[in-house]
């Protein structure tokens, strides 16, 4: 006999723990499924939470879960759930155990995807050893700390101006670096010097820096420039291969589509966070969409208006 739930919350990031923990006060019977695989994990300080402003990422979601399973009625567990499929009265979801958690095969009446985005990087050498610290990819996060310091930024995308432009809010020492790639055509470029940004189309060797921290940015034919921080545009991707079988409407990211609520297309599906569009966002917007995913969640489980 598989355990029944009224919810099986999927991800357990600010968006997630936040929507069990309404539901759970709501007398709702909740299971939350982290894969335990946070994407702000490679940063050591998150931003601009109000009452948790510089709290360490990683205490942030091990507070939210002691608050959540505070709560008799609700479980929060690490597995990487599999496969969300219909069953009888409401679905049955299948997951992996992780950290040395169980396998987990649950029945529930309402679902609720909240399983963030992943994110690729440009593929620079030894980017990865300044990600989260030196460069960052969200400005509002991280560009206070970064005020008025020599700003590279790095992106092979078409949205580099607006980037750009944005983060040179924080510096007036902003150089562009898009290591050969056919991007930024002449009129962007011209924007972008009239705002008093620099545009490097140069091939990366690779990133300069060591234990002080990065330093700079090496380029193919050897010449270095000094730079001390920056901000990076990734690549995201949303991972929802588990919901294969429900047939869930995503827009042309991948992202879930949802009604101001938070509902899906599938009835007893909803959804919240950086997976649902316009995608990456903040850590309180993420747990305010969880607050009203599950407001609608348990107003409609009621039979009255969100
Ligand atoms: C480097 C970095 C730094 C950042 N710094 C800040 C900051 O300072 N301030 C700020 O406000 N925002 C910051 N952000 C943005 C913030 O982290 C996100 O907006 C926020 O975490 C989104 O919350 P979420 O709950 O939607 O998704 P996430 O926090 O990404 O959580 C999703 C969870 O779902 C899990 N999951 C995925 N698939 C499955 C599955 N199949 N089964 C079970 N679990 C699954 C993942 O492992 C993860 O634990 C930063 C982001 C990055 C990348």
């Amino acid at each position: 006999m598989s355990e029944v739930y009224d919810v099986v919350v999927v991800g357990g990031g600010p968006a997630g723990l936040s929507a069990a923990l309404n539901l759970a006060r709501a007398r709702r019977r909740v299971l939350v499924l982290d894969g335990n695989r946070p994407r702000h994990a490679a940063t050591l300080l998150s931003h601009g939470f109000l009452t948790r402003d510089g709290i360490p990422p990683l205490d942030l979601r091990r507070i939210g879960r002691e608050e959540v399973a505070g709560y008799e009625n609700a479980e929060v567990q690490f597995a990487l759930v599999q496969s969300v499929t219909r069953a009888e009265d409401g679905f049955r979801v299948v997951a992996q155990g992780v950290r040395g958690e169980p396998d987990r095969d649950v029945v529930t009446t309402s679902i609720v995807i909240a399983t963030g985005i992943t994110e690729t990087l440009p593929a620079l050498q030894n980017m990865r050893a300044f990600y989260g610290t030196d460069l960052h990819s969200c400005v509002e996060c991280d560009g206070f700390e970064k005020a008025d310091a020599p700003l590279a930024f790095f992106g092979e995308s078409d949205d580099l101006a607006e980037w750009a432009l944005l983060i040179a809010q924080w510096s007036d020492d902003l150089i562009v670096f898009t290591n050969g790639a056919d991007v930024l055509p002449a009129d962007e470029e011209a924007r972008l010097g009239a705002a008093g940004i620099s545009v490097e189309r140069r091939e990366i060797a690779e990133l300069a820096g060591g234990r002080e921290g990065f330093t700079g940015v090496v380029l193919a034919d050897g010449t270095t420039v000094p730079r001390t921080a920056g901000f990076v545009r990734p690549a995201w991707a949303a991972k929802l291969d588990f919901l294969a079988d429900l047939g869930v409407e995503t827009d042309g990211e991948g992202l879930v589509v949802v009604d101001g609520w938070g509902r899906t297309s599938v009835a007893g599906v909803y959804a919240a966070g950086d997976i649902t569009p316009p995608g990456p966002q903040q850590l309180i917007v993420a747990a305010g969409a969880g607050a009203r995913v599950a407001r609608a969640l348990n107003r409609d489980r009621a039979g009255v208006q969100a």
